[in-house]
């Protein structure tokens, strides 16, 4: 394939910076978002947005979906005036939302109904790796059609991994998401257990970075939950969608989360007090309230 016309739906807080890449990097890009604001900013860049996902669609060779969750995907792909009726023999859909892969396994046969071709790409790296094109990808889908996306994907990012078959992308990503959230949970605990017995968190996750405790999460929303900064990042909402898919995922498949549950549970209770939007490591604003106490450098 010569240099690939690029279809990108769905402009937001990554899809929009992603977008930018790929024109940077000198591809032709056509654009569709329901919000016109992203658009006309990727159109001053010198993209096309002929104003649906289908006609995206018919004038793209790779169409990139960039949406918030399965249904949406369902929406642009399978709905009126979706792309799945425009795509042509040898197309290719990559779908780098973070969905359901049993939404993604149900999607897949029917573009490949269309001599079409799909991967499953979802990433982590968050607003920041979309802008500096660090992202991990994990991707899913036949490797042979891997190995042609790899020059876009390193565009967009850096750790990028064929994990297997169709879904395995994003059974990777609720892998991901159960993990961060889980370790969100105990820095959370450890920290307001801290806090209460008058020791000062701050020396607490200063000493932790040091033995097996240690990570990344402890590092960046360890020191987020001290600097109160709950700020999005990546939001309390998504991140409840997310564990929802694993919960969801395994119960298709018969595999207990119950440590994944209370979390989840826990972003309800979040979401439920108008928290929805916060960045998810004020997860630990609610075992604050809890324990009444709050983590606080110092810990007084
Ligand atoms: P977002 O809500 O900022 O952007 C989604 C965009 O899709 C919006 O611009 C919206 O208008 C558009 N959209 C929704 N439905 C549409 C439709 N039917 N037709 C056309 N456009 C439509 O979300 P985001 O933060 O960019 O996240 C996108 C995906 O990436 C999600 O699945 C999210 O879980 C995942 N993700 C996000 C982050 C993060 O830090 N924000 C990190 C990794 C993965």
């Amino acid at each position: 394939m010569s240099t690939p016309t690029v279809g990108f739906i769905g402009l937001g807080i990554m899809g929009k910076p992603m977008a930018r890449n790929l024109i940077k990097a000198g591809y032709r890009l056509i654009v569709h978002d329901r919000v016109e604001a992203p658009v006309r900013e990727i159109m001053s860049l010198g993209a096309q947005a002929p104003g649906s996902a289908r006609q995206v669609a018919a004038l793209s060779d790779v169409v990139i979906t960039m949406l918030p969750d399965s249904p949406d995907v369902q929406d642009v792909v399978l709905g009126k005036d979706g792309i799945l009726e425009a795509l042509r023999p040898g197309t290719i859909y990559i779908d780098m939302s973070t969905i359901s892969p049993i939404v993604t396994r149900e999607i897949a046969p029917l573009v490949e109904g269309k001599d079409a071709e799909m991967l499953d790409a979802p990433v982590s790296g968050g607003e920041k790796g979309a802008i500096e094109a660090t992202l991990s990808i994990m991707v899913g889908g036949p490797k042979d059609v891997f190995d042609r996306m790899l020059p876009i994907f390193q565009v967009m990012g850096k750790n990028i991994v064929h994990i297997g078959d169709h879904g395995a992308g994003q059974m990777t990503k609720a892998a991901n998401q159960i993990v961060v959230a889980l370790t969100i949970q105990a820095v959370g605990e450890a920290l307001v257990l801290a806090a209460k017995a008058g020791v000062d968190p701050a020396k607490v996750r200063q000493a932790l970075l040091g033995g097996f405790a240690q990570s990344r999460i402890l590092e960046l929303h360890g020191q987020r939950m001290l600097d109160r900064n709950f700020q999005p990042g990546f939001r309390i909402r998504l991140h409840q969608k997310d564990l929802n898919i694993a919960l969801s995922t395994g119960k298709a498949l018969g595999v207990p989360l119950p440590a994944t549950a209370v979390v989840q549970e826990a972003f309800t209770a979040l979401r439920g007090m108008d928290r929805g939007e916060l960045d998810h490591s004020a997860l630990v604003t609610l075992i604050e309230e809890m324990a009444r106490v709050e983590v606080k450098p110092g810990g007084k």
